[in-house]
C-alpha cells in the first residue's frame, strides 16, 4: 500500500520542473522516442533552439508542441507540467474550476487544458488490450462488468439519466490485479460486448463475468468465456475474491466523479474513463507520472478548442 501512496510530493515537483527550459527538454526527450520526423523532408534527427525544433538536414523549424494536443498553445509548459501533476498526483482527480485556481488561469483555459491531456491519456490507452501474459509470463484472466454511471443529476443520457458502461480488470494467480479498460456502450448488447472486446482485449483470452446475457457473445472460437455468479449482491471485500480488484476500480471511479464533477457531460464520459483508467494503470509508479504524461502528449493528436466543444459522446455498439 505503501508504494501506492508514494509519490512526487509538490516540493519534488517544482524542484525538478520549475523552469521552462527543463520542461521543454523533458516533452523533447518523449517526442524523440516516439519518432519525430521532420515535416518536410522525414530526417529524424533533429535540435533544440529555444521552443522550437529544427531539422539537423534541411532546417524546417516547428514548435516542440506541434501536432500533440498541446498544439497551438500560448500557456508556458510550466503550467502544463503543473497541471499534469495535479491532475495525476491526486486519487479523485480535480474539477476545471479547481485546476484555474491553482494554476492561476481562467476556467475556460483551465477547461480545455484538461481536456486536452485527459484526451492524451484515453488516446494512449486505446492502444493498449487487456489480456496478454503477466509480468512473469504468468497467465491472466480479463473479469469484466455492466455498470451504470451517474444519472441523479444529468438526466439527459438516455432512461434514468444513467450512462452505460463496461469496465474489466486484468486479473494474475494470487488476485493481483493488472490494467483497467472501461468504455460506454449504447447499451448492453451481444453487439456492444463484441465491440468493446474488439477494441479492449486480446484475441485469445479468458474473460469471467456474471451471467448477463449479453456476455455470452465475449465467447469465440479463440476466446472463452467463463460464467463466476458470486451468489451474494454485497462484492466481497478479499483481494483474492472474484471481481475484487473489478470492483475496486469502479467504486474508485464513481467516488472520483462525485468528487469532480457535478454531472457528467456524456460527450465527455469518454475521456474521463480514459483518464481514470491511464491514472489507475500507472499506480505503481507514481514518480513517473510526469514523464509517462509526456508520452502520452508526445503520441497524441490536435484537439482544437471548436472540436473539444461540439464533440458527440462515444459509444460502442
Ligand atoms: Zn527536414
Amino acid at each position: 500500500m505503501l508504494n501506492v501512496m508514494k509519490g512526487l510530493t509538490d516540493l519534488e515537483f517544482e524542484r525538478l520542473y520549475s523552469t521552462e527550459e527543463v520542461c521543454i527538454e523533458a516533452l523533447m526527450v518523449a517526442r524523440r522516442e516516439a519518432g519525430m520526423a521532420c515535416p518536410s523532408c522525414s530526417h529524424t534527427r533533429n535540435y533544440l533552439c529555444g521552443r522550437r525544433v529544427g531539422c539537423t538536414c534541411c532546417n524546417r523549424r516547428w514548435s516542440v508542441t506541434a501536432g500533440t494536443v498541446m498544439s497551438g498553445t500560448k500557456l508556458p509548459l510550466t503550467i502544463w507540467f503543473r497541471a499534469m501533476h495535479i491532475m495525476t498526483s491526486t486519487k479523485q482527480g480535480v474539477s476545471a474550476i479547481e485546476l484555474g485556481r491553482r494554476l492561476g488561469v481562467s476556467y475556460p483555459t483551465a477547461w480545455y487544458l484538461a481536456k486536452r491531456l485527459r484526451r492524451a491519456m484515453t488516446e494512449r490507452e486505446a492502444r493498449y488490450l487487456l489480456g496478454g501474459s503477466g509480468p512473469d509470463g504468468a497467465p491472466v484472466v480479463v473479469e469484466a462488468d455492466d455498470v451504470y454511471l451517474g444519472g441523479e443529476r444529468n438526466q439527459g443520457s438516455g432512461p434514468g439519466g444513467k450512462t452505460r458502461m463496461i469496465a474489466a480488470t486484468e486479473r494474475y494467480e494470487g488476485g493481483r490485479m493488472g490494467h483497467v479498460a472501461m468504455r460506454t456502450v449504447v447499451g448492453f448488447t451481444s453487439r456492444a460486448v463484441r465491440a468493446f472486446a474488439d477494441t479492449c482485449l486480446m484475441p485469445a483470452v479468458r474473460v469471467h463475468t456474471d451471467g448477463l446475457k449479453a456476455f455470452l457473445a465475449f465467447g469465440t472460437p479463440a476466446r472463452s468465456h467463463v460464467v463466476t455468479v458470486s451468489g451474494s449482491k454485497r462484492p466481497s471485500r478479499q483481494r483474492t475474491a472474484p471481481f475484487h480488484g473489478l470492483n475496486t476500480a469502479i467504486a474508485n471511479l464513481s467516488t472520483a466523479l462525485k468528487a469532480t464533477h457535478k454531472a457528467i457531460a456524456p460527450q465527455h464520459t469518454s475521456d474521463y474513463l480514459g483518464a481514470f483508467c491511464w491514472t489507475t494503470n500507472r499506480r505503481h509508479n507514481m514518480f513517473g507520472m510526469i514523464p509517462a504524461a509526456c508520452r502520452a502528449v508526445a503520441t497524441s493528436s490536435i484537439l482544437t478548442r471548436r472540436r473539444a466543444y461540439a464533440e458527440i459522446p462515444v459509444l460502442l455498439g
